[in-house]
């Protein structure tokens, strides 16, 4: 174990900075000095008073001897000089927490309910798990009433294993979550007597993750990132992380690339940009609910409604709100534009804003739930489909008969044939919901992996339909992607960790934008399009040409015996 357990109280402000060589440490003013901690506060502490006692002495002297205070002798001036260095370095290393425990103790976060029960955050709806940076400041910082656990860690880890201390509250509970990590993990292994050898525990920032992304961390998968490109889409060229343990895939969409490429590019229009969340709320009677079904969808009332809505955001702008009926029940479906983030935290808290300005003018109604599934968020449904939700995005590419031939080994006439009785007439044989396409989802999982996205949104944002039509006397192919519900962000989530943001920089669309925000995002599904439309072209014509089956033996197929592979 890399910490000392028996370190003092004050460890979290002073971690140890080798266990984040992934991602750079700010440097703390009690860094300033090669002292042991305890140390260097004794030393700014009793700087502090004794210098605070001598201007104190000095300014009595003074006004007992009516000597003027501005003229200042030069102990006097080192005396300022060390009280201001002093309460500096005091002010860095207690002020910050001291003030963040102040706010996040007033703030009435979904944390301070989460906490004792071991987080109560349902996977399908993100927003409520997502925490404010105060109150994840608040899980490390020490606390009167709970110490941190001294001891070492092999004690710790038998209480985690006799059920003592939660292994939940081991990062509050240590102040370090690498150490937490370790500990977790030991306890893990001994509880089961299964080894986790294999799944790697260095090399990864956890206090990245801290009330954020991953709780009760163990360690970290490895996905091998592949690059794709480049992709020449409105006039730019992208080289595309993809990050996947599928043969073949990184190959064949970089083929597709190269076709693109070859034919001039590709080009894509956003057609939309609107998160939704749909709250469910139930009346005495289905004429009530219908009321304020009228009422909500009334233009005139939009501007009152978006007033309460923007409150949440200086991002989160209201753009509809849709609703449906189902007996006394109403479903209303509020879209909006979220800036560069993906949106669900902020819509979310628009619709409660809207839900807590309505109730007053219709006190008969029951809010059921924030969400009532009409939004709707990692499921199948065709409202996502027919009214899209996220970023919407058309992506076309003109593909010339000679390419077609040397790059993608086929012909027009049999790649349109084969999109037509697969993509489209197969897909609705299979009674298919926003799947008329070949693999879509198979770039937007990888895209997403990479670039931090929520992976479990590839169910709606790998929603397309790929259509093919031979042009200009059938010497060129036609070739689209419509993708109604690209779910994506650059700011938020996974975004912010290190190998993620990575990706994203490669991209260029890394963080918020700075000139128009929202630009970042929108590119970034962009992206997602032309990289389907890469994807799409490609195992297309594999499958035209027959080469499917023979190109996966070659990538997929490793000359490894599989027999001999330890299980
Ligand atoms: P989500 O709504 O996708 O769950 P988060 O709430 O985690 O996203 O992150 C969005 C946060 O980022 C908000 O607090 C927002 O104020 C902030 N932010 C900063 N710059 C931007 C931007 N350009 N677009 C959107 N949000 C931004």
């Amino acid at each position: 174990m890399d910490t000392d357990a028996s370190e003092p109280i004050l460890k979290p402000y002073h971690r140890h900075h080798h266990d984040h060589h992934n991602s750079p440490t700010p440097v703390k003013a009690s860094d300033a000095l090669p002292l042991p901690l305890y140390l260097t506060n004794g030393l700014f502490f009793g700087l502090f008073f004794s210098v605070a006692y001598f201007l104190l002495h000095r300014w009595r002297e003074k006004i007992r001897n009516s000597t003027p205070l501005h003229i200042i002798t030069f102990p006097e001036i080192v005396g300022i000089v060390c009280l201001a260095a002093s309460i500096i370095y005091l002010l860095g290393f207690f002020g910050i927490g001291f003030v963040q425990s102040c706010i996040s103790r007033g703030s009435h976060d979904s944390w301070d309910v989460e906490e004792d029960n071991g987080g109560g955050c349902s996977p399908e709806e993100p927003p409520t798990c997502t925490l404010a940076p105060i109150s994840r400041a608040k899980v490390v910082a020490p606390t009167i009433q709970e110490p941190f656990l001294s001891g070492d860690d092999d004690e710790v880890i038998k209480g985690v294993v006799s059920g003592t201390i939660p292994s939940y509250s081991l990062e509050s509970k240590l102040g370090d979550c690498k150490r937490a990590a370790a500990i977790r993990r030991e306890a893990l292994q001994r509880m089961t007597g299964r080894s986790m050898e294999g799944l790697p525990l260095e090399g990864f920032d956890y206090e990245s993750i801290l009330g954020q992304c991953c709780e009760m961390p163990v360690g970290f998968v490895q996905i091998p990132v592949g690059i794709a490109g480049p992709l020449l889409l409105n006039g730019k060229e992208y080289m595309v992380p993809m990050a996947t343990t599928e043969g073949c895939l990184v190959a064949s969409t970089n083929r597709g690339c190269k076709a693109i490429y070859a034919s001039g590019g590709a080009s894509s229009v956003l057609l939309k940009d609107a998160m939704t969340r749909a709250p469910v709320v139930r009346f005495g009677t289905s004429k009530r609910a219908a009321e304020l079904k009228f009422f909500v969808e009334d233009p005139a009332n939009f501007d009152t409604l978006s007033v309460a809505f923007n409150r949440s955001s200086r991002f989160g702008r209201l753009q509809n709100i849709k609703c449906t009926v189902a007996g006394k029940n109403l479903y209303m479906r509020f879209g909006c534009s979220t800036g560069d983030a993906m949106g669900m935290n902020m819509v979310s808290k628009g619709v409660q804003n809207v839900l807590d300005y309505l109730q007053p003018d219709f006190p008969d109604m029951e809010i059921i739930g924030i969400s009532g599934n009409f939004c709707s968020d990692k499921k199948p449904a065709a409202v996502n489909w027919i009214e899209g939700r996220g970023k919407s995005v058309v992506c076309e590419a003109i593909i010339n008969e000679e390419v077609v031939k040397k790059v993608l080994k086929t012909n027009i006439d049999t790649l349109v044939e084969l999109n037509m009785l697969k993509n489209l007439t197969g897909s609705a044989m299979a009674g298919a919901l926003g799947g008329f396409n070949a693999h879509a989802s198979n770039i937007v999982s990888a895209v997403f992996i990479a670039t931090g996205q929520d992976p479990a949104q590839n169910v709606e944002s790998s929603h397309c339909i790929t259509m093919m039509e031979s042009v200009n006397d059938g010497k060129d192919l036609h070739i689209s992607v419509t993708m109604p519900s690209i779910e994506v962000g650059t700011v938020g989530g996974g975004t912010q960790l290190a190998s993620q943001s990575a990706c994203l920089n490669l991209l260029g669309v890394k963080g918020a934008s700075k000139d128009s925000p929202g630009s970042n995002s929108r590119l970034l599904a962009s992206i997602v399009a032309g990289s389907v439309l890469a994807g799409e072209l490609s195992l297309m014509s594999a499958i035209a040409a027959g080469q499917l089956v023979r190109s996966h033996m070659k990538y997929n197929r490793s000359s490894k015996d599989v027999s001999k592979i330890p299980s």
